[in-house]
């Protein structure tokens, strides 16, 4: 099923690994994430395999789940992590992340996050702009210190995706202009607390077409050389996230070895450390949302509906993206009924699946919302007075909380 075959169907009753869950619905409640161990592993040893003759490290894009256990289970197999603001360093720290495995992003970075990465001594920060290098400078020489620094460069590559997920095209925030680069490398010649140690990009996620990796890497391979011919010395070679998955079986996702074919030719041999960011890859099919039918209702005109006891607050992504996820019962029936899954929260937007054949489970019942590990618990809020769900990480047949379910009194914790 989808990228890994972690949550599956034994005995008619949906499984992590060896762990059945409607036996975890009935310890920890509903709705309840639901992390495979194993699937993180493993795509991080996948993504490992297809690029294991590049010199690389591979940092876990923490945003797409940033769970302090999630972070450990990719730390141990040797993966860093690329974090994207003072609260994300914090978390890889407090995951145990040793500094000089962590690079820092973010186009939006504040004088105090920036402190808090050079004082951590993070391996390097990516600068997006002329002002956060002066900003950067002015900060290491507060510390006392040389900051060590990627540009991240605007490639005007224009990847197809969700709109919403592009970042690599000029009409986009991010990144500096090809334009801008001359007065960025004299900055770095008149600012004394900075060091130029690599070359960054990111042109999006969810990006099928490898061509559009081809296409950026081949411009930032021409920044390289012009870079060194100005005499600096680039350790680092940053190509970004965005390898895609699967989270509809009709549309499978490009397999990465296909990436590694069209990239591994030129990259190597540059004499760089080639970093890649993935999140989605590594995390999204490693988790499920478990969540229970509250109702089914059936309006005049036949349409059906069935209401579940989670929403768009633990899962934005069809709300924000019109994304697909897989929606299963979490007990096999032989009756199949074409319906609306919904979620309680007062938006119409608040769906997971419309007009969607899924088993004829009753009232009561559980399904499973699929690809539900990247982008969805972290972009989790409160609103409609909603509490955060509880997590677990199932790995073989051992089952662990991660995440205690948020309570009213938190609610209201910060409140004067
Ligand atoms: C979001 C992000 C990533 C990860 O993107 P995925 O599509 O999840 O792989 C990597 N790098 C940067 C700079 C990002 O902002």
């Amino acid at each position: 099923m989808l990228d890994s075959h972690l949550f599956s169907y034994s005995e008619g009753s949906l499984c992590c690994e060896s762990v059945r869950l409607d036996e975890l619905a009935g310890e920890f409640g509903t709705p309840l994430f639901v992390t495979s161990r194993q699937s993180l592993v493993s795509q991080f040893r996948a993504f490992e395999a297809a690029f294991a003759t590049l010199p690389h490290f591979t940092c876990y894009s923490v945003k797409a789940n940033f769970n302090l256990s999630v972070i450990q289970a990719l730390a141990s197999e040797g993966c860093g992590c690329d974090v994207n603001s003072g609260g994300e360093l914090y978390r890889a720290l407090k995951a145990g992340v040793p500094p000089a495995r962590i690079i820092m992003a973010g186009i939006g970075k504040s004088e105090d996050e920036i402190g808090y990465a050079l004082s951590s001594g993070v391996l390097m920060i990516k600068a997006e702009s002329v002002s956060e290098l002066r900003a950067i400078d002015r900060v290491a020489s507060r510390l006392g210190k040389v900051a060590r620094v990627a540009i991240r460069i605007n490639p005007n590559v224009t990847a197809e995706t969700h709109p919403y997920i592009t970042t690599g095209d000029s009409k986009e925030k991010f990144g500096i202009d090809e334009a801008e680069l001359g007065e960025v490398f004299n900055l770095f010649r008149t600012l004394p607390n900075l060091s130029l140690e690599g070359l960054d990009m990111h042109i999006g996620s969810q990006i099928f077409d490898p061509e559009y990796y081809v296409a950026a890497t081949q411009k930032l391979l021409d920044v390289l050389e012009s870079t060194r011919s100005l005499g600096f010395d680039i350790k680092w070679f940053d190509v970004g996230g965005g390898f895609p998955v699967t989270y509809d079986p009709q549309k499978p996702a490009t397999p990465i070895g296909r990436f590694a074919e069209k990239l591994i030719p030129m990259l190597e041999g540059k004499g760089v450390t080639v970093i890649f960011e993935p999140g989605r890859f590594l995390a999204a099919n490693a988790s499920v949302i478990l969540t229970r039918i509250l109702y089914r209702k059936r309006n005049h005109a036949g349409k059906e509906f069935f209401i579940v006891d989670a929403g768009m607050t633990e899962l934005i992504r069809p709300a924000l993206y019109q994304s697909h996820h897989e929606v299963l019962s979490v007990t096999r029936h032989d009756r199949s009924i074409v319906a609306d899954i919904v979620g309680p929260v007062c938006e119409s937007s608040d769906f997971f699946a419309r007009q969607r054949m899924v088993d004829d489970a009753a009232e009561g019942e559980l399904m499973a919302v699929l690809s539900s590990g990247a982008y969805a618990a972290v972009m989790s809020s409160n609103y409609n007075g909603r509490l955060r769900p509880a997590e677990v990480m199932v790995d073989g047949s051992d089952v662990r909380l991660i995440r205690r379910r948020e309570t009213y009194e938190q609610l209201v914790q910060n409140e004067i």
